[in-house]
């Protein structure tokens, strides 16, 4: 079994333990932390051992009661690879600390490409990461964009992706980002830098993004359009994007209307946090005119990543190769949310 360090267990640290826990081929070795807060208690009744991100806070959590295992010296030390997901800057202040103990790393999309042996996105280049040390697993913006580019390219060809993307003010936690009441140009200078993220994944791809930041927690929209090479009908566009995994092409007949829905129907489902793993496409909005291609999809910024971080495990240790990877971690944690079509494969228990 392959043991798994999870370093900064926050929004994208706890689903990342959960996602690793899951998995038939490793486990969590433990959790390092920042502070004794909510989060380390969540940590502790799921059964995760805790490390003290610092020497200085060992103390901080033995007052709040928690057993510590050590600091995250001891974690990278003990761990075969390490998820750093600790905020944004970090991981690069962490990065030589992973190379002086010899264990590999991966790193999130706040942190810069130059830290990294590749970007990663398990359906567009899962190869690159194979065999290497360090990878950084690209921004859930960038990652839901990489979903999307990845199959039409193969079938269609690329000439130009122009996207808008309308993103969420703050994850539910982050009680300092608001409240606000605004609508915000961010950043104001165009094009915006989520193009050149893109390029991390497409070197050659000719990508232009605006951002806006709106006052939600629920997800981030994206307002897509697509020059392909050729001319496919919109039904076969959204036949492609059916048949990818990681793709949920919401169906005209489920009545979803904005996000606000799709976290309800992820929460009627089931899932763990009301996440939404895949891409959420509008099956009404794939439109092709002139092969141009139309779009809306929402992206939860708080999950998509996680299995994106799942196949980087397997693609740096050579635990599976791409199909396979996917395929396990699809399958244990249950992606794939069938729509209304398949509704009638569904059938109704006995009363
Ligand atoms: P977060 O603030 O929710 O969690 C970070 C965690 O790291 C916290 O628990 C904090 O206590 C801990 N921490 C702080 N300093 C530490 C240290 N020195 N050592 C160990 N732990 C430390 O952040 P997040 O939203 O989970 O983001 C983590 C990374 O994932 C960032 O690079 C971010 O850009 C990226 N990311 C975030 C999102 C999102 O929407 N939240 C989406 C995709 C990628």
């Amino acid at each position: 079994m392959l043991q798994v360090g999870i370093n900064g267990y926050g929004t994208i640290g706890k689903r990342v333990a959960d996602a690793v826990a899951a998995q038939p081929d490793m486990e969590v070795c433990g959790v390092s932390k920042a502070s004794p807060d909510f989060g380390a208690d969540g940590a502790v009744r799921r059964g995760y051992t805790l490390y003290s991100a610092r020497e200085d806070r060992v103390s901080a959590f033995r007052e709040a009661g928690y057993e510590v295992a050590g600091t995250s010296e001891d974690l990278i030390a003990e761990s075969d690879l390490v998820v750093d997901a600790t905020p944004g800057g970090i991981g690069a202040e962490n990065r030589p600390r992973y190379e002086a103990a010899g264990t590999p790393a991966i790193l999130q999309g706040k942190e810069s490409d130059s830290l990294v042996d590749t970007s990663f996105n398990a359906r567009a280049n899962f190869e690159d990461a194979e065999g290497a040390e360090y990878v950084r697993v690209v921004s859930c913006n960038t990652t839901g964009i990489s979903r999307l580019v990845s199959p039409l390219e193969e079938a269609y060809g690329v000439e130009k992706v122009r996207a808008t993307l309308v993103r969420r003010g703050g994850d539910p936690d982050q009680t300092g980002r608001g409240p606000i009441n605004d609508i915000l140009p961010d950043p104001i200078t165009v094009p915006s830098h989520h193009g050149p993220d893109v390029n991390t994944i497409f070197p050659d791809l000719s990508i232009d993004t605006m951002g806006l930041t709106v006052p939600t927690t629920l997800m981030h929209m994206h307002s897509l359009n697509i020059e392909l090479e050729s001319d496919p009908t919109s039904a076969e566009v959204r036949e492609l994007l059916a048949e990818e995994s990681r793709v949920f092409v919401v169906d005209d007949g489920l009545a979803i209307d904005g996000t606000g829905k799709l976290r309800e129907l992820a929460r009627d489902r089931g899932r763990p946090r009301g996440d939404l793993w895949e891409n959420c496409v509008w099956g009404e909005s794939i439109n092709v005119q002139d092969s141009e291609l139309y779009l809306f999809q929402a992206i939860h910024q708080e999950s998509d990543v996680i299995p994106e971080n799942v196949d980087a495990i397997r693609a740096m240790t050579g635990l599976a190769g791409r199909d396979e990877s996917m395929a396990i971690t699809n399958e244990s944690l249950g992606i794939g949310l069938p729509g209304a079509r398949e509704r009638s494969a569904i059938t109704s228990p006995a009363p």
